[in-house]
C-alpha cells in the first residue's frame, strides 16, 4: 500500500483511488471550456452528526477539486430550522478536520443567502414563472398526483391538477409574498411555488414549493424570518452564488437535476452543474441521519459517538483512524449504481492500518491464576517483549514475570478438546516471552467445582522465545504478572445490526427489530500489563491474540475503559477471493 504523504496537504488525497466517471466529466468540461476551474463543495444539513457516507462525499468533494488544482467549500445547508442546532455544526467540522480534510475560509451557510435567495424568488415572480398559493401542503400534494401502476403493471404519472391560484397576475404575486415575508400570513397558509409543468412526467417539475411559511427561531437567523426556501430552490442558487462548477451530489438527487437546471436557468446565475454518485451502504450498517438520530434518542446506543454507530465520531471512539477511512474510500471508488459494500472491508482497513501501527502489549480478560510451583517465592524477573513487530524501529520493553500469573480461562481445560494445544494436565506451553511451563495439576472449589487456579513448573533453561526450544510446543499463550497487574476495563463489540440491510423489514415492522441484543459486552476488570497504565485516550493497541484495542476517555470504578476497535481475524481476504472468483 502507497504512503499516506498526501493526507498532510489538507486538500484530500488526489490519488484516492478515483480515476472514474466524475474525474472524465471534470476533465472535458475543463477541455471544452465550460469552466476554467473547479470548486466543489460539501453541504451539510446541521440536523445530526456525519456519518460515514458523509466521509463519502467529503472524500469526493475534496478529492476531485484537488485533483484538478481548484477547491472545496464547505458550506452549510441550514434552511430547515425545526432541526438544526450549533452543536451540530461544530460537530460537524470537528470531524471534517479529524478526518484530514481543510476547508481553509471557505465556509459558508445557506442561511446568509437568506436575502439573496429572496430577491432571486422575486425576479422569478416578476419573470411570470414563480406564483403564491393558497393550498394547503396537503393539497398541493394531492393535486400533484402520484405515480400509479397500469393493468400491466407499467407505472405511470397521469397529469396533477392546476391549482386555482396559479394564475395570479404578478402584481398580486408580489404583494402576496411581500406580505408572506412580513408575517400577515400564518404558518402554512400559502406558499410560493415555481410555474413549470404540472403535467410534467417528473413530479418534482410540478410546480414545487419553492418557500413556506414557518415562525420556527433559526439558529443562526433567529426570529429575522418567518418564510424558509426549500432544499431545491435553495440549494442549486447557493451552487451558483458561491461559483460551484461541480455540484457532486448522491443519487437520489438524480430526479431532482432538471429542477436543479431550471432554477439555474431561469434565475440567470452561474451555471453549477449537478452530477450524482451512488450513496455508500455498508451491511450491518444504518446510514441515515434520521435513523441514527432516533437510535441515539431513544438510548439504543450510548450517544452519537457510541463506538458501534456508524458515525466518523464513533468509529474515532471505537479506534479508527482518519487513514484507514480515507484507505477504505479509495478502495471503493466512485460507482454509478448503488450496491452495498461489506462492513468486513472496512474492519480490513483498519486492521492493516493498525497492524503497522500499534503497539503490541499483553492482557487477561478473563483471568485464571496460574501458579508456577517450582519458581523462588517473591522472585520477580523482566523478560523483553516486543512492541511491534512490523516496526522494528519501535523496539522492546521489560514486562514482570513472577510466580502467579493471570491466564485467559479458555487457555486451560481439565480435558483437552481435540487440537487443542493450550494447557491441560501433563501438556506444555511457552508463555508468550516468557518461559516453557507444564501444567501438573489444578485446584477446584469444592463447592461449585469451578476450577480456581492452574499449577505448572517451568524449565529455567527456556527463558525468552528461542525457535529450538519453541519446537517443543504446539502453544503460546499470554499471561500477565498477578502482582504487576493494571486492572482495566474492556467493552468487547459486536455488529449493531443482525442483518446486512437493517432497513429491509416486512410491511408493519421496524429496522428497531434488526438491533442486535448482544452488540456490547462488558468486561468491568481485566488485567494488563503495567506498560497500559500510561495510555492516553484514542492510543490504540493490539492486545495480544484478542484484538486491536483504543482507550476510551471514561474510567468505570477507578478503571480505565477500553474499547475493541477490530478482532484479529480478517474476514475480509476470503470474501474478496469469493468476489474474485465470482461465485
Ligand atoms: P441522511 O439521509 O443521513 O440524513 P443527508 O443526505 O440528508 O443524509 P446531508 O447533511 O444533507 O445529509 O448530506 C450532506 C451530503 O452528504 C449530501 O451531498 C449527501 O448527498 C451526502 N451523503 C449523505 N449520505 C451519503 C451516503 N451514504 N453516501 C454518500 N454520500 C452521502
Ligand atoms: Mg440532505
Amino acid at each position: 500500500m502507497d504512503s499516506y504523504t498526501d493526507l498532510e496537504d489538507g486538500k484530500g488525497r488526489p490519488n484516492e483511488g478515483y480515476s472514474d466517471f466524475i474525474s472524465e466529466a471534470i476533465a472535458e468540461d475543463l477541455k471544452n471550456g465550460r469552466y476554467t476551474y473547479v470548486r466543489t463543495r460539501f453541504p451539510p444539513e446541521p440536523n445530526g452528526w456525519l456519518h460515514i457516507g458523509h466521509a463519502k462525499a467529503i472524500s469526493v468533494d475534496f478529492s476531485m477539486a484537488a485533483k484538478f488544482g481548484g477547491e472545496c467549500n464547505l458550506r452549510f445547508d441550514d434552511t430547515n430550522p425545526e432541526k438544526e442546532d450549533m452543536s451540530y455544526v461544530e460537530a460537524i467540522k470537528r470531524d471534517i478536520k479529524w478526518l484530514g480534510y481543510d476547508w481553509g475560509d471557505r465556509e459558508y451557510y445557506a442561511s446568509d443567502y437568506y436575502e439573496y435567495l429572496y430577491e432571486i424568488a422575486v425576479k422569478l415572480i416578476k419573470k411570470g414563472v414563480a406564483y403564491v398559493d393558497d393550498l394547503s401542503e396537503e393539497e398541493i400534494r394531492v393535486y400533484r398526483g402520484t405515480a400509479v401502476e397500469d393493468k400491466n403493471n407499467i407505472t405511470y404519472t397521469p397529469p396533477g391538477k392546476d391549482s386555482p391560484y396559479r394564475n395570479r397576475s404578478v402584481e398580486e404575486n408580489l404583494d402576496l409574498f411581500a406580505r408572506m415575508r412580513a408575517g400577515e400570513f400564518p404558518d402554512g397558509s400559502k406558499t410560493l411555488r415555481a410555474k413549470i409543468d404540472m403535467a410534467h412526467p417528473n413530479l418534482v417539475m410540478r410546480d414545487p414549493v419553492m418557500y413556506r411559511i414557518r415562525r420556527i427561531p433559526h439558529y443562526r437567523v433567529g426570529t429575522q424570518w418567518c418564510i424558509y426556501p426549500m432544499y431545491d430552490f435553495q440549494h442549486p442558487l447557493s451552487d451558483a452564488k458561491e461559483g460551484i462548477t461541480h455540484s457532486l451530489c448522491s443519487l437520489e438527487y438524480e430526479i431532482h437535476r432538471p429542477l436543479y437546471e431550471w432554477f439555474i436557468q431561469q434565475a440567470e446565475v452561474f451555471p453549477s452543474r449537478q452530477i450524482e454518485f451512488a450513496r455508500l451502504n455498508i451491511s450491518k450498517t444504518v446510514l441515515s441521519k434520521r435513523y441514527l438520530l432516533q437510535l441515539v434518542k431513544e438510548g439504543h446506543v450510548s450517544g452519537w459517538d457510541d463506538p458501534r454507530m456508524p458515525t466518523i465520531a464513533g468509529l474515532r471512539r471505537r479506534g479508527y483512524t482518519p487513514e484507514a477511512i480515507r484507505d477504505f474510500m479509495g478502495r471503493i471508488g466512485i460507482a454509478k449504481t448503488d450496491s452495498l459494500v461489506d462492513i468486513a472491508l472496512l474492519e480490513h482497513c483498519l486492521r492493516e492500518d493498525l497492524n503497522k501501527r500499534a503497539q503490541r502489549v499483553m492482557v487477561v480478560l478473563r483471568p485464571l491464576k496460574l501458579i508456577i510451583d517450582n519458581w523462588p517465592e517473591n522472585h520477580v524477573e523482566y523478560v523483553e517483549a516486543i512492541n511491534n513487530p512490523e516496526d522494528p524501529a519501535a523496539g522492546t520493553r521489560p514486562v514482570p514475570f513472577g510466580k502467579e500469573l493471570w491466564i485467559e480461562q479458555d487457555d486451560f481445560q481439565k480435558v483437552p478438546p481435540p487440537k487443542y494445544y493450550r494447557l491441560y494436565p501433563g501438556n506444555a506451553v511457552r508463555l508468550r516471552y516468557g518461559y516453557i511451563v507444564t501444567c501438573t495439576g489444578y485446584d477446584t472449589d469444592p463447592v461449585t467445582g469451578e476450577v480456581t487456579a492452574v499449577h505448572c513448573t517451568y524449565d529455567p533453561a527456556t527463558r525468552g522465545g528461542n525457535a529450538e526450544d519453541n519446537r517443543k510446543v504446539k502453544g503460546t499463550i499470554h499471561w500477565v504478572s498477578v502482582a504487576h497487574a493494571k486492572p482495566i476495563s474492556v467493552r468487547l463489540y459486536d455488529y449493531l445490526f443482525l442483518v446486512d440491510r437493517p432497513m429491509d423489514v416486512p410491511p408493519g415492522g421496524s429496522f428497531l427489530d434488526n438491533l442486535n441484543p448482544k452488540s456490547l459486552e462488558v468486561i468491568p476488570t481485566a488485567y494488563a500489563e503495567p506498560f497500559l497504565e500510561n495510555a492516553q485516550v484514542e492510543d490504540k493497541f493490539q492486545f495480544e491474540r484478542l484484538g486491536y484495542f483504543v482507550r476510551d476517555p471514561d474510567v468505570v470504578d477507578g478503571k480505565p475503559v477500553f474499547n475493541r476497535s477490530v478482532g484479529l481475524k480478517d474476514s475480509w481476504s476470503k470474501i474478496e477471493k469469493k468476489l474474485q472468483s465470482g461465485s
